[in-house]
């Protein structure tokens, strides 16, 4: 700690507003550096400009040094503008006598600092203290800046459609799906516009007949909507509608209503009665399944009234529109993708690995951001977002609006372009660029791409999207189109990868106090052998005469290794039983747990390939949830532990004459690559999404220089030093 917890306290202490607030931070700052300037910008967050709210210089003998004299600067503009755009440190040119840091927290900009010397230049020392100094800062300023200046949260009252937006605003949230969307918004809280129902006073006595039409309307669109996710998503088509549907046929359910509408009461008010009483006994349900149906329920309900009453509701359908919620099953994602949304801004702040990987899956581009309250925003409001940086801007002016269209009308024209047949670096070296896929359309994708093959097919997505456990035969039918639609291409599938935050929520025990170390991946497939070896079967089956690759998720010993290829060659003994005699998989494991490394030179006697999983790996090295956003400054691919462990096992796996990929989203990142190539990765598996650019990427590579950058990585021991090496700082 730089800052005691005694200076800290003190900068609340008695400090009226933000601006002696910041001063009091600027006397702290003058305290640990050797500075005769400095002024705190913050960023505006309706203007998108920083704003100088406290300046401090002292006069020397040799003349002052004026700290930056505009009070507004544009992103770009000034040091601190810069600083605040490239997320980085910047320099005056020459002499190095000024200084901006900019402070963030995790990756949302929050201000700069500007610093000023009349000599001594600054140095890496400085840097390295401010950088700190500002960490502990960004948490303080950030809540400083909330509790004393006039925010968008100023006039908030409780209730709904309180939170307003009269002017443009921009915020920075965390791109989790690629892709720029602009629509209206449709807040999708089901409890939200369910007690609105209840507070509609209805203006006349509708008939019978009118809440049957609205019922039978709803039908249609229900069936309308189950036919296009069947026709768009083969794979997961699990009938996504179908707790609605049953619902609308269940007797008691018309007849509870009938009763009430003949005793006199208005058709919507018994439906809306009917529904309480429903919910109620789901709520109390033991059964977490039917707890679950509480949402269905709601859902449908509000697509009646919708129907029934028109525009007094929510629009009955999100169509073209901004989805902003605040979590999301991943039949929602289905159901809002059968309804052909724009994008989806999350807003309850963490990142959730696999809503983010089925929305990229379905190309619905995703933003999340720490932003709750957006939840009681008035519904239609004009939003933005750009699942690619992360920013969304609520009521855009028109010239945001033409940006964005531009942007969008070159992504319509990019959307023919395919990857050149083969990966190579600049100085020529063939590099092997596979895909990871989720769903068919991923698939369906790539090959329009051209790409060179399925590094990792995760399979447990059509199992994470049914209602039950999809059985040998359906699961045959999905691989079966997997198998064909890749042809000649090599497909790599991964056994079921479930827990975490991938649950099944279908399965009995699901509910852990640590999923992420609880009973996932592989350890789920070994203690469920019958399921495991019924999905290795199905896909031996749909394999036919291709050979496949088999890995398996999150190998942690040996015996888990062991057991996992004693299933497979039982599968493969059941198949023969049947008269079916497949042909003999390419076996792999993941390497995703540290564990595996001590035992790495035993694990390659045994596999054929090994696969690195870097999203679990850092996860698991580093002891830090790869899902809080919270937490984001200390997943850190390039953490010296991490960048050691792959070049540990890059070299024992070539060692071993053993195939090795990377299949985790490092696979594609600008900053790695060098590295990666540079420690000898020859194979890289990435989102299709990122195929084109990671090509590019590559193809400016040259193997020498991604050596050495790999060397001067390796050489260092501290976070630091490598961002240096790396090229961060
Ligand atoms: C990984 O962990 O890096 C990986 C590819 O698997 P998933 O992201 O599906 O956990
Ligand atoms: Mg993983």
């Amino acid at each position: 700690m730089l800052f005691e917890f005694s200076e800290l306290d003190w900068l609340f202490h008695d400090s009226e507003d933000i601006e002696s607030f910041l001063n009091r931070i600027i006397e702290l700052i003058y305290k640990h550096m050797n500075i005769n300037g400095c002024a705190v910008y913050l960023l505006d967050e309706s203007s998108d400009q920083l704003v100088l709210m406290a300046s401090e210089h002292i006069v020397q003998q040799s003349g002052t040094t004026p700290v930056e004299s505009s009070r507004y600067l544009k992103r770009g503009e000034g040091l601190c503008g810069k600083a605040i755009e490239s997320g980085e440190i910047e320099y005056s040119s020459r002499h190095r006598l000024k200084m901006a840091v900019p402070i963030s927290r995790g990756r949302i900009p929050l201000g700069a600092i500007l610093l000023t010397r009349s000599r001594r230049p600054f140095n890496r020392i400085d840097a390295g203290t401010m950088r700190v100094l500002t960490s502990q800062l960004a948490n303080i300023l950030e809540n400083a800046r909330t509790f004393y200046t006039p925010t968008i949260n100023t006039g908030l009252e409780p209730g709904y459609g309180s939170l307003e937006f009269n002017t443009q605003v921009i915020m920075q949230g965390t791109g989790a799906s690629p892709g720029q969307a602009f629509g209206e918004s449709y807040i999708l809280d089901r409890k939200r516009s369910f007690t609105e129902l209840r507070r509609i006073r209805f203006e006349r006595l509708y008939t019978y007949i009118e809440l049957s039409a609205a019922i039978d309307r709803t039908e249609e669109q229900l069936l309308e909507l189950q036919k296009s996710v069947e026709e768009n998503l083969s794979d997961s088509a699990s009938l996504i509608f179908t707790s609605h549907l049953l619902i609308l046929k269940d007797k008691s359910f018309n007849s509870e209503i009938k009763k009430r509408i003949n005793a006199g009461i208005n058709p919507p008010a018994a439906l809306l009665t009917v529904t309480d009483n429903y919910i109620k006994a789901f709520a109390e349900s033991d059964n977490p399944f039917v707890r679950e149906k509480v949402e269905d329920l709601e859902d449908l309900v509000q697509r009646i009234f919708s129907n029934l009453l028109g525009e007094e509701t929510a629009p009955a359908n999100a169509e073209g529109r901004i989805v902003i919620a605040k979590s999301l099953y991943p039949s929602d994602i289905l159901m809002l993708a059968s309804e052909r949304i724009a994008g989806i801004l999350m807003v309850s702040g963490g990142v959730t690995a696999h809503i983010s990987i089925l929305a990229q899956s379905l190309k619905i581009p995703l933003v999340i951001a720490d932003f709750p309250e957006l939840m009681k925003s008035e519904y239609s409001l004009p939003i933005i977002i750009d699942g690619d940086t992360g920013r969304f801007c609520i009521n855009p002016d028109s010239s945001l609006i033409d940006e964005y269209r531009d942007i969008l009308d070159r992504r319509q024209t990019a959307k023919n372009a395919v990857l050149d047949d083969n990966t190579f670096t600049r100085c020529g070296e063939k590099i092997n660029l596979l895909t990871n896929i989720n769903l068919i359309p991923d698939l369906e994708e790539a090959v329009k791409l051209n790409a060179a093959g399925v590094g990792l097919y995760r399979t447990e997505y059509p199992f994470l999207l049914r209602n039950s456990f999809p059985t040998e035969e359906e699961q045959f039918a999905i691989y079966k189109q997997v198998i064909d639609l890749s042809g000649d291409l090599p497909v790599t599938f991964r056994t079921l990868d479930v827990g975490g935050d991938k649950i099944l929520s279908y399965y009995r025990d699901y509910k852990e106090e640590n999923p992420f170390l609880g009973l996932r991946s592989i350890r789920f497939s070994l203690q469920n052998p019958a399921i495991f070896r019924s999905q290795i079967r199905a896909i031996l089956r749909a394999a036919g005469e291709k050979r496949v690759k088999l890995m398996f998720p999150m190998i942690s010993t040996m015996e888990e290794l062991r057991t996992a290829k004693e299933l497979l060659q039982q599968s493969i003994e059941d198949l023969e039983n049947d008269g079916f005699y497949p042909v003999i998989p390419e076996v792999g494991a993941m390497i995703e747990i540290p564990s595996l490394l001590a035992i790495l030179d035993h694990v390659c006697e045994e596999v054929d390939f090994l696969s690195i999983g870097t999203n679990d790996f850092i996860q698991y090295m580093l002891a830090v949830d790869r899902n809080n956003e919270k937490l984001k400054d200390y997943y850190n691919p390039h953490n010296p532990s991490v960048l050691r462990g792959l070049k540990f096992i890059s070299d024992t796996s070539r060692a071993h004459g053993i195939d090795l990929t990377i299949c985790g989203e490092m696979a594609h990142q600008r900053e790695y690559l060098p590295f990666l190539l540079g420690i000898g990765v020859r194979n890289l598996s990435v989102s299709t999404g990122y195929l084109m650019e990671t090509q590019q990427i590559i193809s400016g590579i040259s193997l020498d220089e991604a050596e050495a950058i790999a060397d001067e990585v390796l050489s260092h021991s501290s976070i630091y030093e490598i961002e240096r090496a790396l090229g961060f700082i």
